[in-house]
């Protein structure tokens, strides 16, 4: 049922612009496709027990995070301007802070790193920006 919901949360994402996408609309179609499968809650691997709408959030925020990541990757190909930054914010966590700020290149060109594969982990919010160059 997950990848159904992956693949639905895609298709309503596109290549639409993230700030056009309606995350609480897209959240609430997976909460209630939760509801009509039956599902009640999930159970972490070291029984907590997790919110429904929280997995729902969660489950939508990094999948819009990771299509706009794609989106960005493709179109750097498609241009042949392939810089891209991953982007910083404050109260980033020990996974994501080495990558902060740091710039790459998609094709590894000019001696550059290609970026990671982001978002690095569930609710990672870091995006990438292209550098036009
Ligand atoms: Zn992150």
């Amino acid at each position: 049922m997950l990848d159904t919901l992956v693949q639905q949360i895609k298709a309503k994402v596109g290549n639409a612009p993230k700030a056009l996408i309606d995350f609480r609309e897209i959240s609430q179609d997976v909460l209630k496709q939760f509801g009509k499968n039956g599902v009640t809650g999930f159970i972490t691997k070291n029984g907590k027990n997790m919110p429904l709408k929280w997995y729902a959030e969660t489950l939508t925020r990094t999948h819009i995070t990771k299509a706009a990541n794609d989106a960005i990757i493709s179109n750097a190909i498609k241009s042949g301007k392939t810089k891209v930054q991953v982007s910083s914010h404050a109260g980033a966590c020990h996974l994501c802070i080495p990558y902060q700020g740091k710039i790459y290149d998609v094709l590894g060109r000019d001696n550059l790193d290609t970026p990671p594969l982001m978002p690095i982990y569930p609710n990672c919010r870091h995006l990438l920006i292209p550098l036009g160059e």
